[in-house]
Formats: structure tokens, sequence, C-alpha cells
């Protein structure tokens, strides 16, 4: 893999990575940017603990571009793109309109000990998987899929040691249905400078299991989904995809390495090796979930959240790589919303058993 390095027009980071080390990305932005400045911060929820982000200044984004204006394609015909490049493999580069900066600056509190309130400090990276804008990830070959892998890596690895970061987080949305606001195939990297409130019942959850059990949660819960594998979707050599026990979401599958790692940094090379073929599988058959009545053509495509779960680097010993991929379509036309029970109560309620959840999804295996 060639890793390059740049600069776009208002200062912010691009980084090319290339499954060709002779590539040369030398294309300079040509663009009249000028800097943005985020004015972030996060807020504590006195009452739960949770931390929130107000980034009141991102109302201006784009929204539902036209294809031939798409910001994520290269730059061509004159036609001027948050990629300089004529072509790319993958490429990284700082969200223009950042829900945390780097430079977000230190906000003013009032002074009570219960508003807890902080800069919001750290970082958001788009990440295109491919050149290609009517492509989705489920397109990409397994080599391609392996360098959006490491793209992946390489970002936990230089987020994670920046100054006051807690928590790399990089997941992809799927479909408009998620509120999607460009089609272009891509992901998204939120470098947090706090532990996000899921990862923090996690490692409450984990704790606790260590303290009645002796053992380690997410090495217990793998081990007893693999033995009795009624919820096991795709069993690899080195990974594991299962439908969780109490699944929240109509259709959601965890996708584990089968050796208990931290973050993405930490996966050896078979791992890495065989993660494109168990992943894109999984993605296939997302796509194959849902059929039109009385017919077998699937409704494609299947709006879908893919989600790493990686160590935060406080408390995070515990805790185990993976990735929760769901969808938030229950059937053909309709989605399960979060209304008065889960936005209100933050309490599920699945249609969907995980086990007959586990079983669809093994029917349309390729
Ligand atoms: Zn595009």
């Amino acid at each position: 893999m060639k890793r390059t390095v740049t600069k776009l027009a208002d200062g912010r980071e691009l980084i090319y990575f290339d499954r060709d080390e002779s590539a040369v990305r030398d294309s300079a932005d040509l663009r009249p940017l000028e800097p943005t400045a985020s004015l972030s911060e996060i807020r504590r929820d006195p009452a739960t603990g949770d931390w929130v982000t107000v980034a009141a200044h991102r109302q201006g984004r784009t929204y539902h571009p036209p294809a031939d204006e798409c910001p994520l394609c290269p730059s061509a015909d004159g036609r001027l793109s948050e990629i300089p490049a004529d072509a790319y493999d993958v490429a990284v580069f700082e969200n223009r309109f950042p829900s945390l900066a780097p430079g977000a600056p230190a906000p003013v509190g009032d002074g009570d000990p219960l508003h807890v309130i902080a800069a919001g400090a750290g970082r958001c990276e788009v990440v295109c998987f491919t050149a290609d804008h009517g492509a989705s990830f489920a397109d990409l070959t397994p080599a391609k899929a392996r360098l959006v892998l490491d793209a992946w890596t390489d970002r936990t690895a230089e987020l994670s040691a920046l100054p006051g970061i807690e928590q790399v987080y990089a997941f992809e949305n799927r479909g408009a249905e998620i509120g999607v606001t460009l089609a272009h195939p891509h992901g998204q990297i939120y470098a947090f400078p706090f532990t996000t409130p899921r990862t923090a019942k996690m490692i409450t959850a984990a704790a606790e299991h260590r303290r009645r059990t002796g053992g380690n949660l997410f090495e217990d819960l793998l081990a007893a989904e693999r033995r009795d594998p009624v919820r096991v979707v795709l069993a690899g050599e080195h990974w594991t995809a299962f439908v969780p026990f109490a699944a929240r979401w109509p259709y959601e599958v965890h996708l584990y390495p089968n050796r208990r790692v931290a973050d993405l940094t930490g996966l050896d090379e078979a791992e890495r090796a065989e993660f494109p073929e168990v992943y894109l599988e999984l993605l296939r058959r997302f796509d194959r979930l849902f059929t039109e009545p009385g017919d077998n053509t699937p409704v494609a495509p299947t709006p879908y959240i893919a989600a790493w779960h990686q160590a935060p680097t406080l408390h995070g010993e515990e805790l185990a790589l993976h990735l929760e991929l769901f969808t938030i379509r229950r059937t053909v036309g309709k989605l399960k919303f979060l209304a008065g029970v889960e936005s209100g109560m933050d309490a599920f309620v699945n249609d969907v058993s995980p086990e007959a959840a586990a079983q669809r999804l093994r029917e349309v295996a390729s």
C-alpha cells in the first residue's frame, strides 16, 4: 500500500491510499476555499452522564447534490471536487463541516458544576471507498476492500495518538433512508474526545462480567455463539458473524475476529486477509434480504449502518474489536423508526426474532 498525504486549499488534510506503489498523487486543489471555523462544543448530560456534541455551525452543509456535482468523485473536466486527483483508489480527507475539529475553541461555561462543557476538539474524516460513483461497498473487489481495511487501520493508529482523543469510530451509513446526503460510496471516521455512551455501557458490562465470572465478556460471548450456532450467520477461519442474542434491529449482525483484539491495529495478516471475503459476503446477503412479494427479485439496496467498535484509549482493556452491521428495514416498504419507546427510553422493540433473522441471513448465502 502507498500512502500519500497532501493538503486541500483550505488546509484540511487529504490522504490517498493506493494499491499501486508507483501511484503519483500530486494534483493541487485549485478551488478558492476559505478555511472554515468549528465552533463545536461537547456537553455532559448531568442526568445520564452521556456526552452530547453541539455543532450548531453545520447547517450550511452540502445536501443531496446532483451526481455531476458530487464532491467525492475525482476532479475531472474542469469540475473541481474534494479530491483534486483525476482518479484514486481510496481517499480520506478531513470533513469540511466537522462535528468535531482540532481547533474548536474552549467554550466558556456558566460555572455551575452540573454544566460540564468542553471544546468539541476531535476530528471528522470522510473515507471514499472507490472513485466509482455508482458502486457500493459490496461491489468492491476483495483487494479493494482490503485497501479500505488498511486505510481504516491507518486512521485508527494516527487518530488515537492525537492528544485528547479517547475513541476512534469508523462507520458507514448506506442509503437515503439512513439520512445519507451524498450517494457516492463513502464512510466516515469520528475521533471523539470522550468515550461514546454505547462503549461506556460495554465497559461497565465487561467489568461486571469479570467480577462475576473471572472471564472476559466478549471472549465468553463469542465462544457461546460458536458452541451453539443457532444465531451464527457465517463462520470463517478467523472471523465469526452472528445475530446477537438480544438484537435491537430487524436484521443485525456482529462480526468478531475469533482472536480478541482491542482495535483494527491489533489484527494480524491472516485476519486482514480473510476480512474482505467475509464482510463482502455479509453485505451481499443484506442486499438479498428483501424481495418483491411473489417474486425473488431483491429490493436493493438495503439501507444499513456498519459500525466499528474499537476499544477507547481509557478503560478499554476488556473490550473487543467488532463490527456491528444492521438495517433499519423491517420488510419491503417498511422501515423501523426510532419512535417513542426507542427514542424516548432507549428501550428497543424488535419485530424479528434474532434466530429467524439468522436463519434468513444463512438462506441468502451466495
Ligand atoms: Zn461521486
